[in-house]
């Protein structure tokens, strides 16, 4: 097993994924419950007892609801940066495990090795990241990559190159551009937000995101955080037609609330 992946929820009610490797298991972001992530787990075969560490991407509790409940958990690692580590903590009653790490930076954890991102969103310091173990030309532990990229206004060019080499990638596909104009109970305030360039990424926002990068590497497409008013499954499918066809590689789309199963990086 070079690396396993699934992704436990995804949406605005809750993000988190776990990610296996042969001495490491990790979850990126916790978005949460610590009850909620422990149900999601035991699914999986997993249990936060056996879980090594946290990545968190930002602040947003649909992120990081789980780091009070997990207490209970003192063994846990959890990797932010220092400007979302004084954000969470700030509303905690425990001090976690912080593992800090700078924003753009490459650090190690166990048989992982970890670029952090800044992303443009509206928190103090969002990055995303990419994932990758093993070794160039290794017959036995090859390198697998997987990039995570959800909650960004827009894509600049950072992100566009780290995604360039993963064989695995997730990003957000997060609102469709006219449901999101139509839709009557979110204030135009909040509509501006969502969709200005620290919000997130729309459908069609994506999908050229994915279009102009367009890697020969990639095997496996995630498209994740759905909103569950302003976005469906078949928008989705329309938006990202055209670029699926052109990349012939597989794409799963996360329905709101839900996960996939294990993704095998063989
Ligand atoms: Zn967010
Ligand atoms: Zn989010």
């Amino acid at each position: 097993m070079a690396m396993r992946f699934c992704i436990l929820g995804s949406g605005s009610s809750g993000n988190s994924a776990l990610l296996q490797t042969e001495s490491a298991r990790v979850l990126v972001d916790a978005g949460f419950s610590a009850r909620k992530l422990g149900q999601l787990l035991a699914a999986a075969g997993e249990a936060l007892e056996r879980i090594d560490a946290v990545f968190l991407t930002h602040e947003h509790g649909d992120h990081a609801a789980a780091i009070e409940g997990l207490k209970k958990f003192p063994h846990l690692k959890i990797f932010a940066n220092a400007a979302t580590a004084r954000a969470i903590g700030a509303k905690l009653e425990h001090r976690p495990d912080w593992q800090i790490f700078e924003t753009g930076t490459r650090f190690r954890f166990r048989d992982l090795e970890i670029d952090s991102f800044a992303v443009p969103h509206d928190a103090h310091e969002p990055v995303g990241f990419r994932f990758s173990t093993g070794y160039e030309g290794d017959l036995l532990s090859p390198r697998r990559s997987l990039a995570w990229f959800t909650d960004l206004g827009h894509a600049p060019q950072n992100v566009r190159e780290s995604l360039r080499t993963c064989d695995a990638v997730v990003v957000e596909a997060n609102h469709c551009s006219d449901m999101l104009k139509a839709d009557v109970r979110r204030p135009w305030s909040l509509k501006q937000r969502i969709a200005g360039r620290h919000g997130h990424l729309s459908n069609e926002a994506a999908s050229e995101l994915l279009a102009s990068v367009a890697s020969p590497c990639w095997r496996h497409v995630f498209l994740t955080h759905l909103s569950r008013d302003c976005n469906s499954p078949a928008a989705v499918d329309r938006a990202f037609a055209p670029v699926r066809t052109a990349l012939r590689c597989e794409f799963s789309v996360v329905s709101p609330g839900g996960g996939t199963p294990f993704y095998d990086f063989a």
